[in-house]
């Protein structure tokens, strides 16, 4: 029903925002949105609904923020781009206690309903070792060899997430999302990933006039991108279908790291010098969503393709950039006043 009481927790995050603007594009008035930064850092922030600002790492909050919901979408972690996981491993194991928590209050509020957001970082990495990718299917995920840190909480919340399901009958759903991008994410400070990290170093170039880039390891690992609004399509379906096992929801349009510096510059009309550092992390070799599974449970799989994607997130980027630091290129290559430290 419309005026059901839906709780989004992360609701401040990138893919939480963008729930949150879709649900309420489709009617729903009575959201509830929780996550633990200031309510000015959220990066979309809805009047008319509840913004509240919370740890649900701690099981009080949890109880609160579940109080009369009857749907749960928990897409609050404590996250990043390869930069950031690689080296935060204990935080992001953390956001255990988010899941831990969530779970045991919607049980107690009586939630219908209860989403996961779990990740491709799930699945073992003997299956990623090659850029010639076979595309992960569901099943590849076990015998178990997650990325460290970040992919085995991940694998423990979706096992969680099954055996509230058996023991205590609430509806668990359980997405594997593949490298979601968009606008209205994160684009600078670590945490970023590679499409938003591209897109902002490709525009510091042309901003600057300085043609030149970094790009993380040698460029040639492979990955798919998942444009968000696929991504919140899908987790629409997932949530509503009656899929208790955790599933795909990725893109399988398969592109080189290099092949999607080659897409931004071609956006931004600009040819840059490489640099690849080979120290940097990189991640897996290579990894795609093999959609075999949702495209027989739902008959749908995500579809919009990375260049549309991109043209639109490249937009979004360059107006933030802009906003902050930018001007238009002086076309005068000396003027390196420009060349700002958070950019390499
Ligand atoms: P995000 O970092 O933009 O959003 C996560 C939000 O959770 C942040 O706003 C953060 O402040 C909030 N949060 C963290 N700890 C919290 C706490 N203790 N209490 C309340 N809020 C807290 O990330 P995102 O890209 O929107 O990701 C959403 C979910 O999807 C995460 O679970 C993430 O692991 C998962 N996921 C994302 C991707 C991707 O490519 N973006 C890929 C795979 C899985």
């Amino acid at each position: 029903m419309n005026n059901d009481l839906i709780l989004v927790a992360g609701g401040g995050g990138f893919i939480g925002g963008h729930l949150i603007a879709d649900l309420r594009r489709r009617g729903f008035t009575n959201i509830r949105s929780v996550d633990i930064k200031p309510t000015d850092q959220w990066y979309q922030r809805f009047d008319g609904g509840e913004n509240i600002v919370a740890d649900l790492t701690d099981k009080q909050c949890c109880d609160r923020a579940c109080d009369g919901a009857r749907e749960v979408y928990n897409l609050a972690a404590d996250m990043g781009g390869m930069g950031f996981i690689e080296n935060n491993k204990a935080l992001c194991m953390l956001s255990v206690l988010v899941n831990t928590h969530l779970l045991q209050a919607s049980v107690d509020a009586g939630v219908d309903r209860y989403f996961y957001a779990s990740s491709a970082c799930v699945y073992n990495a003997d299956k990623q070792m090659s850029e010639d990718v076979v595309a992960l299917k569901e099943e590849d995920a076990y015998p178990a060899m997650p990325e460290d840190g970040y992919g085995w909480e991940k694998l423990f919340a979706e096992r969680m997430c099954r055996h509230f399901r058996e023991d205590f009958g609430i509806n668990t759903r359980v997405a594997r999302f593949h490298n979601v991008y968009g606008p209205h994410g994160t684009w600078e400070g670590g945490r970023e990933k590679a499409p938003a990290a591209i897109a902002r170093k490709v525009i510091n170039a042309w901003s600057t006039n300085d043609h030149h880039i970094d790009i993380w390891g040698d460029g040639r690992q492979t990955r798919s991108f998942m444009y968000i609004d696929d991504c919140v399509k899908g987790i629409d379906m997932i949530m509503h279908s009656n899929i208790e096992e955790p599933i795909n929801l990725g893109s399988n349009e398969l592109v080189t790291i290099n092949g999607l510096v080659d897409m931004v510059e071609e956006i931004i009309g600009i040819k840059l010098k490489r640099s690849h550092n080979l120290d940097a992390p990189k991640g897996v070799n290579g990894r795609n969503s093999d959609n075999t599974l949702i495209q027989k449970l739902l008959g749908w799989q995500p579809s919009i393709t990375l260049r549309a994607g991109m043209e639109e997130t490249v937009d979004w980027i360059r107006g933030e950039y802009m906003a902050l630091y930018g001007s238009e290129p002086t076309n005068d290559a000396s003027d390196l006043s420009r060349v700002l430290p958070h950019a390499s």
